[in-house]
C-alpha cells in the first residue's frame, strides 16, 4: 500500500509539473477514493506493481482534468471529419524531443476560446467541408511555460518571437491560445511551409512577403496560410507577426486583467 501511495503521490507531483493545476495542495491532505473510482479499479491489471501503475495513471489523468476544470477550462473533443487535437508537448514531436505534459493531456481552453472555436468549425463545415483543424497545443500552465523558455535554444535576441517570457506569461497561460492548423478530413495536416514550433522566419506571417519573392515560401503554402488566418479572423481569433500556427482569442493584457493565470 505504501508503494502505491508513493506512486501516486509521485504522479500527482508529476502533473502539477506539467499538465498543472490546484489539486496538489488538496491531494496532500488526502489523496484517497475522491480521485480514483471503485468502478475504475475493478478494471486494472493484477499484479500489484502494475494495479499501481494503473492506478496511478488513472488519478494523473482525472487530477489534471479536474484541476484544469477548477480554473474554468473546458476540455475540447475532437470530432470526426472536422476537429482533430494532437497534443504535441505530450509526445517527443516537439522542438525539445520529449514530452512536457502527461500523455494523457486533454486540450483545455477558456470558455471564450471554445466560442470562437467553434465558430470557425461552423465556418468550416458551410464553407469548406473538405477541411477540418488539426490542434497542437491549447491551455499551458505557466509551470510548463517555464519549462520551454529555459530549454529553448534560441538565441535571446529571436527566442521573444516565439516564446513568452514567463514572467509576462503567453495567452495560452490563460487558455485563451491556439496552436493549430489547417487539415483534411483525415486530419493530416495541409502544407503551411514549415511544422509547428519551427522556429525560424519560415514561421512568420511578417516574412511571408519576402520570403514568397525569395521563393522559400510557394504560393500554394502562402494560400493555405492566408485561408487559416481568414477564417480564424472571422472566428474572432487574432493572429501574430511570428508564428503561422498561433492564434489569440483576446489579448493578454484584457486575458490578464480579466482572468486567473494557470500556475
Ligand atoms: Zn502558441
Amino acid at each position: 500500500m505504501k508503494i502505491f501511495w508513493g506512486i501516486l503521490v509521485f504522479s500527482i507531483g508529476a502533473v502539477w509539473q506539467t499538465c498543472g493545476g490546484g489539486l496538489w495542495r488538496t491531494s496532500m491532505a488526502g489523496p484517497s477514493s475522491k480521485f480514483v473510482s471503485t468502478s475504475s479499479l475493478s478494471k486494472i491489471g493484477r499484479s500489484p506493481a502494475q494495479k499501481a501503475l494503473n492506478q496511478s495513471q488513472y488519478a494523473q489523468a482525472r487530477i489534471q482534468k479536474i484541476s484544469m476544470e477548477n480554473f474554468g477550462l473546458i476540455q475540447i473533443q475532437p470530432k470526426p471529419k472536422r476537429l482533430f487535437i494532437h497534443m504535441r508537448y505530450a509526445d517527443s514531436t516537439n522542438f525539445l524531443h520529449q514530452p512536457v505534459y502527461p500523455n494523457s493531456c486533454g486540450c483545455f481552453v477558456h470558455p471564450y476560446a471554445l466560442k470562437l472555436l467553434d465558430k470557425a468549425l461552423d465556418i468550416l463545415e458551410k464553407e469548406y467541408p473538405d477541411l477540418g483543424l488539426l490542434i497542437w497545443d491549447c491551455a499551458r500552465p505557466l509551470s510548463v511555460q517555464k519549462q520551454l523558455w529555459e530549454k529553448a535554444e534560441i538565441p535571446r535576441t529571436e527566442k521573444w518571437k516565439y516564446l513568452s517570457h514567463p514572467e509576462r506569461g503567453s495567452v495560452h497561460n490563460f487558455g485563451l491560445a491556439l496552436d493549430l492548423t489547417l487539415a483534411d478530413t483525415s486530419g493530416r495536416p495541409l502544407d503551411m511551409g514549415t511544422d509547428f514550433d519551427h522556429f525560424g522566419p519560415e514561421a512568420q506571417p511578417v516574412m511571408e512577403d519576402i520570403l514568397w519573392k525569395n521563393g522559400v515560401l510557394s504560393e500554394h503554402v502562402l494560400n493555405n496560410r492566408r485561408l487559416l488566418r481568414r477564417i480564424m479572423r472571422r472566428a474572432g481569433f487574432f493572429p501574430i507577426p511570428h508564428e503561422w500556427w498561433h492564434f489569440n482569442a483576446m489579448s493578454r493584457r484584457t486575458a490578464s486583467e480579466k482572468f486567473s493565470l494557470i500556475p
